[in-house]
């Protein structure tokens, strides 16, 4: 069956995945006390409490504007690297959808395309440079897959988590190369990367919450 998300789902993607990082902002923290400065889980439990608290006072009529502001939000209440990368990645997604009034399948995943693209335009990351994008980048490409063989919203975002999921356990014994944890050069191997294992809690949160 053909999917249509309406700006209530992605409403509650958002909600999910504030509750989400609520959950782990201890074990994020705990994630960046190996190879940063242990605030990714405040930092994002921080920014995603003040998306929330916009959710629960503006009505947004298009999923573009809950999006935008999602990503202003991130943007203006987080300090560390994760907010303008996190920011960019739902400002990015949300022009992408203006203007669309259906979104399925396809509008999904160019809007995760291009919120991706924003992340690496604003962060410059590599794929294998221990980032969020390593989860990301696989990600995108099963969501595409999947889309291309005719899976649904549900179907393809399940891939991309599974993915997602892949490429943050495969930046266990990668060197940082970008950010905080890339002081630390070697000494970054052997620890999983924060942001990679915030951005699989967001795929996964979207798996459950869109499909
Ligand atoms: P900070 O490093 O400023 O303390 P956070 O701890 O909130 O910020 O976020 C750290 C995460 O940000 C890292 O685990 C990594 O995934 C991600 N990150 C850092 N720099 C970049 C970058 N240039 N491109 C993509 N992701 C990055
Ligand atoms: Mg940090």
């Amino acid at each position: 069956m053909a999917t249509s998300l309406s700006t209530d789902a992605f409403a509650g993607w958002l909600r999910d995945f504030a509750a989400v990082i609520h959950r782990d902002a201890a074990l994020l923290n705990g994630l960046d006390a190996k190879i940063g400065d242990a605030d990714h889980g405040t930092n994002m439990d921080r920014g995603m409490a003040a998306v929330v608290k916009a959710l629960d006072s503006t009505e947004f009529d298009t999923p573009d504007a809950l999006l935008k502001k999602a990503g202003m939000t991130l943007v203006s209440t987080v300090g560390g690297a994760s907010g303008p990368l996190y920011g960019t990645f739902f400002l990015r997604f949300a022009s992408a959808l203006q203007g669309h009034s259906d979104v399925g399948v396809a509008g999904l995943g160019q809007a995760l395309r291009a919120g991706v693209e924003g992340i690496v335009s604003r962060g410059k990351a590599d794929l294998q440079d221990k980032t969020m994008y390593d989860a990301l980048a696989p990600a995108l490409e099963a969501f595409d897959r999947a889309a291309g063989k005719g899976e649904d919203v549900g179907e393809a975002l399940s891939a991309a988590a599974t993915a997602a999921a892949k490429g943050r356990d495969d930046t266990v014994p990668l060197v940082a190369r970008k950010g905080r944890a890339s002081y630390l050069g070697e000494r970054s191997i052997g620890h999983q990367d924060p942001g990679a294992t915030s951005s699989t809690l967001l795929l996964e949160s979207a798996a459950t919450t869109l499909s």
